[in-house]
């Protein structure tokens, strides 16, 4: 928008209706004083300021106002029908203006005078958009290698605490052997064997990830029974957390299509995480049904619980809740790789939970999507 600043009306009419006529939007002012109250209020690209008013000139209007951060951006053309003298254009100049014409006014010229400025305003500001944009990025390339920087340093610790584990029980082990104590050496070996699997299963995740990232994660589907696999990872999780009962609720009662393994890793890492994040808690159910062709499968717990801000990011990859993270340990890649996998079956993935006191995962998938999403 253009503001005209002028005390005169008939200067004030003749120049709004030649510049509206070329579709400029015009805004007038007709004294300084009152120019200073729209500047504050509105965004002008150009201010055309006459010099001779009486109160504030043009002069000090422009002065007052290179001092408004709103007005930065503003150009100023003065108008003047008499000092003419080098040393008043000077003062013009000095004052925030950036052109300076003198009365009586060659429409013509002020016109493309006007469209000029336009034109740089325009540039200048496609140029501020892409500055930012550029801006934006480099902070998110950084944000990115910040977060790396992050995981690599947590998987590190996470892939040696499982192998510091089975160095030390191969150590035991080595004395129990030396000692033929057959009932220690089965016990250690058992202790062993359940670091290894850790160890195993963290880094199958990492190379999840990776295969992710390539677009290298392959299915393998097939028709399976999802009730066949329930029992079976249901005794397996009894079996290596004995503290909790999985209470499971209905029944598929028919075939799936899809990655039998991958559809176990999702509710393994359903069911890792509800016994994880629910300490001082025994009980988690298990929820799974099928209508009208679509499976939904949901793992509740009552444990430490999410606040939505919290679940809104829950499936992006490495997010850890802040707060936890120090208290629990993980990679934050677990749900990640779960929603991929879901999504490639055509399915949807979510939670629902209240802060301090449980969360529920599910996800619903069709039972016959033979295409490859
Ligand atoms: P990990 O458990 O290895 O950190 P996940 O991707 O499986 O990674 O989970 C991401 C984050 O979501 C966890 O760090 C935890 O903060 C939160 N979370 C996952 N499951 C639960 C749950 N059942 N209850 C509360 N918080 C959970």
């Amino acid at each position: 928008m253009i503001l005209i600043v002028d005390d005169t009306p008939e200067n004030l009419i003749s120049l709004k209706k030649v510049l509206e006529k070329y579709d400029f939007e015009v805004d007038t002012a007709s004294s300084g004083e009152e120019a200073l109250k729209k500047v504050l209020k509105n965004s002008y690209v150009l201010i055309i300021l006459d010099v001779q008013m009486p109160g504030m000139d043009g002069f000090e209007v422009a002065e007052a106002i290179s001092g408004y951060s709103k007005a930065k951006e503003t150009a100023i053309i003065f108008l003047s029908a008499a000092n003419t003298e080098f040393k008043f254009i000077a003062k013009g100049y000095s004052s925030g203006g950036l052109d300076y014409i003198t009365k009586p006014v060659d429409m013509n010229i002020l016109l493309l005078k006007v469209q000029t400025f336009y034109r740089i305003y325009e540039q200048s500001r496609k140029l501020n958009e892409m500055q930012k944009t550029l801006l934006e990025e480099i902070e998110f390339r950084k944000e990115a290698e910040r977060k790396k920087d992050e995981f690599i340093s947590i998987a590190s610790h996470e892939l040696k605490t499982p192998l510091t584990s089975v160095k030390g029980y191969v150590q035991l082990l080595e004395r129990s052997i030396n000692k033929g104590d057959t009932d220690t050496i089965r016990k250690h070996l058992g202790k062993a064997q359940v670091q290894l699997e850790k160890l195993n299963s963290l880094i199958a995740d990492l190379l999840d990830i990776s295969k992710i990232e390539s677009g290298k994660l392959k299915f393998n589907k097939q028709d399976f029974s999802l009730d066949q696999l329930l029992d079976n990872v249901i005794e397996v999780m009894h079996q290596s957390n004995p503290e909790f009962k999985i209470n499971k609720k209905g029944y598929a009662k028919c075939d799936i299509y899809g990655d039998e393994m991958r559809i176990e890793q999702v509710i393994i890492n359903f069911l890792t995480n509800a016994m994880k994040y629910s300490p001082g808690t025994d009980e988690i159910n298990l929820t799974v049904n099928v209508k009208d062709n679509e499976l939904y499968l949901a793992v509740k717990d009552s444990g430490i619980g999410m606040s939505p801000e919290q679940q809104k990011n829950v499936f992006e990859k490495f997010y850890r809740v802040e707060e936890t993270s120090q208290r629990f340990q993980g990679l934050g890649i677990g749900l990640y790789i779960a929603s991929e996998i879901i999504k490639r079956h055509g399915g949807q993935i979510g939670v629902n939970s209240s802060y301090g006191e449980g969360s529920e995962f599910y996800f619903i998938m069709p039972t016959n999507l033979s295409t490859e999403v």
